[in-house]
Formats: structure tokens, C-alpha cells, sequence
């Protein structure tokens, strides 16, 4: 007799972004400088990627983790590997190039019905909630649409996996308050950061997963409608880059030597922008 297990194979969805902390707008062209910029594993996505690990270590269930993006993006799939993940699919072509949230989604979704077909049942995709460059949050809805997969956002824990009912119990982080959602699977959850901490690789897995080979989806392999992928298939534009101006800050007076002058000036500042009123 064959028992089913409770989770068969967790898709973990993982971008490589550059790092924005050391990303400058050019003033004059409204672009990116990312020149000399390192890339990184988007920070939720490392949350994403310990989950879907723990998950694994608690019901023996196997990890693929898929990036769309350039030929360097391995670079992200090796760290997965490295991490414990069993399989990585780097998505790639020119072809998929300039993609918006509509067509990256797509792109991936066909992409997991693809993992589904070769590697075996799906029962969880797992997100960030957001990337840090283009931070729109869409990615991971766009896929559970597509999917017809029960959508659970903003998780910060996994409460319980049924696998006899075949059910995920989640707590959502909402604005001041935590809601418990149970859903059925399959699920397509986006993570906080506040779920995990995201484990280091061991050294003899860095070994291993900087020699290992990263299989490569392109078109020809995926076979995508070209009018939805890439620039092609991608409605938004992104017309403007631009750092918002800071207002400069005043020095009033000298707090340290007189404080008391300090305090009069910034009140006659007040009274005379109308920010208040003194009483008479
Ligand atoms: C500065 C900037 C601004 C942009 N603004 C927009 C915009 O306003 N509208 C728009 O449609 N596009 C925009 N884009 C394009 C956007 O980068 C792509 O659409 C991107 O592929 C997905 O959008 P996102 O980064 O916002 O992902 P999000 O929806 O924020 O990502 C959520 C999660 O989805 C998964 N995911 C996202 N992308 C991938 C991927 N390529 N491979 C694997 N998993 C992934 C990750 O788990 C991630 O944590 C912008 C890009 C940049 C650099």
C-alpha cells in the first residue's frame, strides 16, 4: 500500500536583485547606476527559501527552487543549493527579457505546471512578499491566479499542514493585528521577513554547489506564447526612475551655547509660518 504524503514537493519562487542599498539614480537619465553593483538574493526570499526548508526537514517533502532572470542569476540557484534545496530551474532566454508582473507571473506559473509534470505533484509555492527592486508585491498573486491555487499572503508562521484533509493553517501579519487563515492545498503563500531566520550554508554544500550543473528552462525547452513574455507581453512600463528630493534641514540659533535664543528663534520661525498661535 502507498500512503500519500503529507507534501510531496514545495516550489520556492527566488529573485536576484541587485543590492538597492548600494544602488544610485543617475540625476540626469532617471536610470539606475549599476555599475560595480553587487546582486544578491532578494532579503525575502531567503525567508522563502529557510521555510520552504523547514518544511522539508519536518515532512521529508523535496525542494525545487525556480529564478527567471540573466545567465548570472545561478549565482542565486547555487546559494539555494547550497542551502539544501534538491533541484533548481534557472528560467532564461532572451525572450523573457523585460518582463512586467503580468508576464513574469505568467512565466512562472507555466513554469511550475512544467516542475509539476517532471518532478512531480506540487503542493506549495512560496514567495517573498515583495522584491526589494521592484517592489510591487504581484508577483506572487499573479501566480496563484494562474494556477487556480489558494492564495495566502503576508504569512509569518505555518501553523499546520493537513495532509489527511489536505489543508495549510497560516497566521497572516496584517496592520496591528494577526489573522489564522486555513486554506486548502495546493497554496501559494508570500512571507514577512518576521517568519524565520534564514540558516548559513555549510562549507562542504558551498563546495558542492559551486560545481553543481543549473539546468536552464529557455523557450524552445518551455514553449510560451511569445506575445505574453518578455517586453511583448508586458503592458507596464516603467517610465521614471527618481530619487524624491529631501527637504534641507535649518540650523537655528546655537542650542549648545544659548538655548534659550535657539528656543525664541524657532518659535518666532512658527509663529510666522502659522504653525502656531500664540495666545493672547
Ligand atoms: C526599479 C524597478 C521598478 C519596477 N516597477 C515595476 C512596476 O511598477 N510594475 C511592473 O509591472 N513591473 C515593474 N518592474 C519590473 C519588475 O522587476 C518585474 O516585473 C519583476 O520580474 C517582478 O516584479 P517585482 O520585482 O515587483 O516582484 P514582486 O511581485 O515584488 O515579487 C514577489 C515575489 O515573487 C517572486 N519573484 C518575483 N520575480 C521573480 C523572478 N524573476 N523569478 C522568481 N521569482 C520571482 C519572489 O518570490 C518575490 O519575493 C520594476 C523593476 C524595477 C527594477
Amino acid at each position: 500500500m502507498t500512503t500519500r504524503k503529507t507534501l510531496n514537493r514545495v516550489v520556492v519562487a527566488v529573485k536576484q536583485v541587485p543590492d538597492t542599498t548600494q544602488v544610485k539614480v543617475d540625476p540626469a537619465t532617471g536610470t539606475l547606476i549599476r555599475e560595480g553593483v553587487p546582486f544578491i538574493m532578494n532579503p525575502f526570499d531567503t525567508h522563502a527559501v529557510e521555510e520552504a526548508l523547514r518544511l522539508k526537514d519536518r515532512f521529508g517533502c523535496l525542494v525545487t527552487a525556480v529564478t527567471m532572470g540573466p545567465p548570472n542569476a545561478a549565482a542565486t540557484l547555487r546559494r539555494c543549493l547550497a542551502l539544501g534545496v534538491d533541484d533548481v530551474v534557472l528560467v532564461s532566454d532572451r525572450v523573457f527579457g523585460g518582463a512586467d508582473t503580468l508576464a513574469t507571473s505568467y512565466v512562472l506559473s507555466e513554469v511550475i505546471r512544467r516542475v509539476e509534470k517532471e518532478q512531480g505533484r506540487v503542493d506549495l509555492v512560496i514567495c517573498g512578499k515583495q522584491t526589494i527592486d521592484g517592489d510591487t508585491a504581484q508577483v506572487g498573486p499573479g501566480i496563484a491566479v494562474r494556477l487556480n491555487y489558494c492564495l495566502l499572503t503576508l504569512v509569518d508562521r505555518i501553523l499546520d499542514i493537513n495532509g489527511a484533509e489536505r489543508t495549510i493553517t497560516v497566521r497572516r501579519k496584517l496592520e496591528g493585528r494577526r489573522e489564522v487563515v486555513r486554506a486548502l492545498l495546493p497554496a501559494c503563500l508570500t512571507l514577512v521577513r518576521e517568519i524565520n531566520e534564514p540558516r548559513y550554508p555549510k562549507v562542504p554544500n558551498r563546495l558542492m554547489a559551486e560545481t553543481a550543473e543549473i539546468p536552464v528552462w529557455d523557450n524552445q525547452f518551455l514553449q510560451l506564447n511569445l506575445s505574453r513574455v518578455g517586453l511583448k507581453g508586458s503592458p507596464t512600463h516603467v517610465k521614471k526612475i527618481f530619487a524624491p528630493e529631501r527637504a534641507r534641514g535649518e540650523v537655528l540659533g546655537d542650542a549648545e551655547n544659548d538655548p534659550e535664543g535657539a528656543v525664541a528663534l524657532l518659535i518666532k520661525r512658527l509663529i510666522e509660518k502659522d504653525l502656531i498661535s500664540v495666545g493672547r
